[in-house]
């Protein structure tokens, strides 16, 4: 990045980096301890000769100098975010396979055929449950839910970072 395409602290919250979120998941499972050298300002994991925070551009020898372990709000948040998004994608899923059995249903009730031959009728079914959930799934749970979900997600850790900026007393640093 150069001088210029730099982050931008007051459009975006600089949380989560790869490397960060990679450090609490480790961390969570008991793989890593919650020990290190860290970005001041955004908490990426950072070897012990970096000057400048590879993700948000802070200067090691800036107002915010590299501390040895991760907030433990931070890792909070991501846990809260994780948290958020498997939950709506799950609710989105689970809605989908809902109207999958109520539309199939209606289908095959609604073909006289159908209603009258117990085979084909299990047949037709069947298929529908099999290839029309599994569409309407990843539509649902795959697409929406994934885009609604991050975006929930997202503009609670933005809230909690203002929050947090403003209780840290200084700036996200440029
Ligand atoms: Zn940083």
């Amino acid at each position: 990045m150069s001088a210029e395409q730099r982050y931008q602290p007051n459009d975006e919250c600089p949380l989560f980096s790869e490397r960060l979120e990679e450090h609490i998941v480790l961390f969570t499972r008991g793989e890593l301890p919650n020990r290190g050298r860290f970005c001041g300002n955004c908490y990426t994991p950072m070897s012990p000769d970096t000057a400048r925070c590879p993700h948000c551009g802070a200067l090691t020898d800036g107002p915010l100098t590299p501390v040895d372990r991760i907030p433990d709000e931070v890792i909070q948040w991501l846990r809260e975010q994780r948290h958020t998004e498997s939950r709506i994608v799950n609710s989105f899923a689970y809605a989908a396979f809902v109207i999958v059995i109520v539309a199939g249903l209606g289908i095959v009730l609604g073909i006289p055929y159908l209603r009258a031959h117990l085979l084909p009728a299990t047949i037709v079914y069947g298929s529908f449950l099999l290839f029309g959930g599994r569409a309407l799934a990843g539509v649902l749970g795959g697409y929406y839910g994934d885009h609604i979900a991050y975006d929930r997600a997202r503009n609670r850790l933005r809230q909690h970072w203002a929050e947090w900026i403003a209780s840290r007393g200084q700036p996200a640093e440029v």
